[in-house]
């Protein structure tokens, strides 16, 4: 009986040993690249499209406390990409958008027990009008000294695309610059918190905006799936995983969490909004590599690739995307290290076919 308990005993010791050795190996290894992960609600009683369950939410956290990763808060990696700063392997940034209570409620005591630090994108008329549902400016305040950064994602949190048909786009431009320009403001009245750090909401965006928010001084971020190192922070919508209950298997979120970019040295593809059924031309130019390119098209699952030549790929679905926003994930296996993946998304926008936007779900 004694002998058995030792040997138990050994195992458990030789397994922390193993865990330990692991762990120390992450530590050590330095990469140029992490994952921002983007929640909106943390509740069971909120839009499915939007929540994930505190139950599942905490599954997270401990995947991250328990496998080796580091949580930065965001400014820290910002500030790395930019100035060429090595990362730990594994890093993540947690990120809320729309400022809901139930993240003050339910999310942060979470994060607090863990000492992960987070980011929350204020819509500030919401808070302003003391919107329920929303968090006050005293919580959002209450997590600042908790470790959070808040950061913009517009007054009113309208869809920037939407220009109507009797606003010229110089007019509707400054209509935007004074919804991001006013939310960054109040933020900083409030709470003293000045980043120029945006949020696109809904995550849409077209190269127009892109380039007219950068041009303000705003460093953005979307909502296209995929890994960040300085290129696409650069690009002004950096890549965030979103999480809501359809993407509540833990296996999905340990690959996401772990991805790294694609080692990609060009990318072109045809537009960003779409008025009529296009199949996009995808077209992913790669550093040479080892293992095979996939990709997968929302609705439509795998996508076929063209290979025209050693590392140049045409990615491009057999039937046209669906009304509304649509993906491509395009995955690459990181030789060596089983079970992680390069990651790299692709959002397209199609109007409906009169040319008017599609409702929000
Ligand atoms: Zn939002």
């Amino acid at each position: 009986m004694v002998k058995r308990a030792f040997a138990a005993l050994l195992c458990l010791v030789n397994g922390l040993l193993i865990t330990v050795n692991v762990w120390a190996e992450n530590a050590a290894n330095r990469v140029n690249h992490a994952v921002i992960l983007q929640y909106h609600h943390i509740a069971t009683d909120t839009p499915a499209s939007t929540s994930l369950s505190p139950k599942v939410f905490a599954q997270h956290l401990d995947i991250l406390k328990q496998e080796g990763y580091t949580v930065w808060p965001l400014p820290k990696l910002v500030r790395a990409l930019q100035s060429d700063q090595l990362i730990p392997d594994r890093t993540v940034v947690i990120t809320f958008d729309d400022a809901y209570d139930d993240i003050v409620l339910q999310a942060a005591p979470m994060l607090k027990k863990h000492g992960f630090p987070f980011t929350v994108f204020v819509s500030t008329d919401f808070v302003d009008r003391r919107q329920p549902g929303y968090m006050t400016w005293d919580q959002l305040r209450s997590l600042k000294k908790q470790g959070a950064t808040l950061a913009n994602h517009t007054r009113s949190h309208l869809h920037l695309l939407r220009r109507p048909e009797d606003v010229g786009q110089k007019q509707w431009l400054q209509t935007v610059r004074e919804e991001i320009d006013g939310a960054e403001q109040r933020i900083e009245d409030e709470t003293g918190e000045h980043w120029r750090y945006f949020a696109y909401p809904y995550g849409e965006a077209d190269e127009a905006l892109i380039k007219a928010v950068t041009a303000w001084g705003y460093l953005g971020f979307g909502q296209q799936s995929g890994a960040v190192n300085k290129s696409l922070l650069r690009s002004g919508m950096a890549p965030r995983f979103p999480f809501n209950q359809s993407y509540k298997d833990l296996a999905d979120f340990r690959i996401k969490a772990s991805s790294m970019p694609l080692p990609l040295l060009k990318e072109s593809f045809p537009g960003w909004v779409f008025e009529d059924a296009v199949k996009p031309e995808l077209k992913l130019t790669l550093a040479p590599h080892r293992g095979k390119l996939s990709c997968y098209a929302s609705g439509q699952g795998s996508v076929p690739i063209q290979s025209l030549s050693d590392n140049l790929f045409m990615v491009q679905v057999d039937k046209p995307i669906p009304v509304g926003r649509s993906r491509y994930n395009c995955t690459l296996p990181v030789a060596g290290q089983p079970g992680r993946y390069h990651w790299h998304s692709r959002m397209w926008i199609r109007k409906r076919d009169d040319g008017s936007w599609y409702p929000e779900p």
